[in-house]
């Protein structure tokens, strides 16, 4: 599903910001990638997102070499991987419904399906009821269901969430990152960055730890919910 191999990411500066990475995520998994700020984190994602090019070594995502992918086909990769930011990144002047039937519409999908997928998202991240919001209306937490509906659109067999609860309370972070575990649960492989270790500790999954730049540890996890911490 997701493999890199010796990836190195040199800054124009001279900074190793990813340094020699191998690893391999599986279909299905859901990943957390810890670690101090500026330790490479957000360069992976992004050398996954392919916003990035490699210095060095090779990414596969969804069984291709995505260095080989051309410019043109670069839209179309993307639409197969889902991703969501601390910021939410959301469309100010939109509501809730047209800033997740954007990307649909941007594919030029048939109305049908954008008046089918739409309101199946919505009520996957639980907005059904607040469809016709403005972003502005809506709380942190919501703002960041509303990105998860937007990025889970077209369907992609991947999410990747960069500090996904960076901007929200605990109790917001924690229904985020419980919502983030269904969706892996009906199948997508979840890759998720962040800085909770309370959340991390307490879900018990695979952790990847990053520091400067390199894999420092890659622990499994048991996988299932541990109800039982509370933070
Ligand atoms: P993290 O997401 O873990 O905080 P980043 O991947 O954002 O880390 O950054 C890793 C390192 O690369 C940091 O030292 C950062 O300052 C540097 N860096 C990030 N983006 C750029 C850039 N566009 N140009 C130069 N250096 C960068
Ligand atoms: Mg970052």
């Amino acid at each position: 599903m997701i493999e890199l191999r010796h990836v190195t990411k040199k800054y124009e500066e001279g900074i190793h910001a990813v340094n020699d990475i191998s690893l391999h995520i599986l279909p299905g998994e859901f990943v957390f990638i810890v670690g101090d700020s500026g330790s490479g984190k957000s360069t992976l994602i992004k050398l996954l997102l392919k916003e990035l090019e490699p210095t060095s070594g090779r990414v596969f995502v969804n069984g291709k070499d995505i260095g080989l992918i051309s410019h043109r086909q670069i839209p179309k990769f993307r639409r197969n991987v889902g991703v969501v930011f601390q910021n939410f990144r959301l469309l100010e002047d939109r509501n809730v419904y047209e800033n997740v039937a954007f990307a649909l519409r941007v594919v030029e999908a048939p109305r049908s399906r954008i008046k089918k997928r739409v309101p199946l998202m919505l009520s996957l991240v639980g907005l059904a009821a607040k469809y016709r919001s403005l972003p502005k209306q809506l709380s942190g937490g919501e703002q960041q269901r509303v990105a998860i509906a937007r990025a889970l659109i077209n369907e992609p067999k991947i999410l990747l969430a960069d500090e996904p609860t960076g901007n929200l309370d605990a109790a917001n972070a924690w229904e985020i990152m419980k919502l983030l575990e269904e969706i892996n649960q009906k199948g997508t492989t979840v890759v998720v960055v962040t800085h909770n270790m309370d959340i991390v500790r307490a879900m018990n999954k695979r952790v990847i730890t990053i520091q400067k730049g390199t894999v420092v540890e890659d622990k499994k996890g048991r996988g299932e919910f541990n109800q039982y911490i509370s933070v």
